[in-house]
């Protein structure tokens, strides 16, 4: 039946390839002309649904047959792949559909004559029994393919038990995984339930508000880079915040002033503006520059190890240049956010004008307040900042124009 389908189909692709060699004859078209290539257009889309539906019986039969066995491949799908050129995840939709299809004869029959596409097909397909079919079939030739993919992921699979296993096995699917590439960035990657998903990017969305509230103008569309960029920074401050929170009420880490604590492995030299870069690295072994080290130990509950010159730890001592909450508190009554001429956000770090490696003292007159992204730029970024008079604050950017802040 199938290849009988695509043999009566044959003559009128013929004359579709034809006429397509025709010049497109400008604006002086007719109306008529333009629903002649209107209706070409579609006959042809019905063809490419019915050819396909013939190459899904294919793939279905060699996959009965576990043709892809002896050539040495894992499954159907990436036998596919390499053998046609496609990507494994189209790959792996084709032998889902594929074989999906040979247990719906009605949905297989209405393809296999042109009627449905196999955008519908594959939604189609994904929660069809025998006994729904019908009703499935009716509502795919009423609706776009985007509505009937709507439509399929609200639609109840099977019975009660069926969808209870799915159930079951969907969430046993969960996982989420963090690890570091290459490039010394980190990659997150995960499965997560709808509900933990929309939680997340709940969170995520309002923190990323909370951080870039100044600079983002509502109504203006941002690049797609720009929004994920904010998005990763959303993520850090949510992990700061939930640490200094906690969880059934106890902080993670202490005191607010505690912070989270980020073990950094660092020599004394490369922590010093005019020293050598020497080790500095995170407690998982990832190397960070020795002015991230400056920045990161700027503000944080350092721990002082002291290593053997094997690298062995000789020493674990106290925990040093924690800002004290009484200092904290002080700094924010007095700088009420950023410092940063304009910036002015509540979610701070303090920055040592002179970093206490160079002798800097943890105090109200040598500290101010940054947010993360200008703490970063006058560390990394290549600004620096001085006090300038009685208690303003100067930022000298990296060509050495200079920017006071507001008070
Ligand atoms: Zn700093
Ligand atoms: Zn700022």
């Amino acid at each position: 039946m199938v290849r009988f389908a695509y043999a009566a189909f044959r003559p009128e692709l013929a004359l579709v390839r034809e006429s397509a060699a025709e010049t497109y004859p400008g604006p002086a078209v007719r109306a008529d002309e333009i629903e002649d290539l209107a209706d070409r257009i579609a006959t042809l889309s019905a063809h490419i649904a019915a050819v396909t539906h013939e190459l899904l019986m294919l793939i279905a039969e060699f996959d009965r047959l576990r043709g892809w066995e002896p050539a040495g491949y894992a499954d159907c799908a990436r036998w596919l792949a390499a053998r046609t050129g496609i990507d494994v995840h189209a790959a792996r939709e084709k032998v889902r559909a594929a074989r999906a299809l040979t247990g719906l004869p009605l949905t297989s029959a209405a393809m296999a004559r042109g009627e449905i596409s196999f955008s519908k097909v594959r939604a189609l397909t994904r929660v069809a029994t025998v006994e729904s079919e019908g009703d499935l079939l009716e509502l795919a030739r009423g609706t776009t393919a985007a509505q009937l993919e709507r439509v399929v992921r609200g639609w109840k699979r099977g019975t009660r038990r069926d969808e209870a296993e799915c159930e079951r096995r969907r969430h046993a699917s969960r996982t989420l995984s963090i690890f570091p590439d290459e490039d010394g960035m980190y990659v997150i990657r995960g499965r997560l339930t709808p509900e933990v998903a929309a939680a997340c990017m709940r969170a995520v969305e309002a923190a990323s508000d909370a951080l870039y509230r100044e600079e983002h103008v509502p109504g203006v569309p941002e690049s797609e880079g720009a929004a994920a960029r904010r998005r990763a920074d959303a993520l850090g401050l949510l992990a700061e915040r939930a640490l200094a929170a906690g969880f059934q009420g106890v902080p993670v880490s202490g005191s607010r002033a505690e912070r989270y604590q980020v073990v950094l492995h660092v020599d004394p030299e490369t922590l010093a503006a005019e020293g050598e870069p020497g080790r500095s690295e995170l407690e998982d072994g990832t190397r960070v520059s020795a002015e991230t080290s400056r920045r990161i130990s700027c503000d944080t509950g350092l721990v002082r190890v002291a290593h053997g010159p094997d690298g062995s730890v000789l020493d674990v001592g106290r925990k040093t240049r924690t800002i004290p909450p009484a200092l904290r508190r002080a700094l924010e009554s007095r700088d009420r956010g950023c410092r940063f001429p304009g910036c002015g956000l509540r979610f701070t770090d303090a920055h040592h004008v002179v970093h206490w490696a160079d002798g800097g003292a943890t105090s109200l007159t040598n500290c101010l307040l940054l947010c993360r992204h200008h703490h970063r730029l006058v560390h990394e970024g290549g600004w620096t900042v001085q006090w300038w008079g009685d208690g303003r604050a100067v930022f000298i950017d990296a060509r050495g124009g200079t920017h006071f802040d507001g008070r």
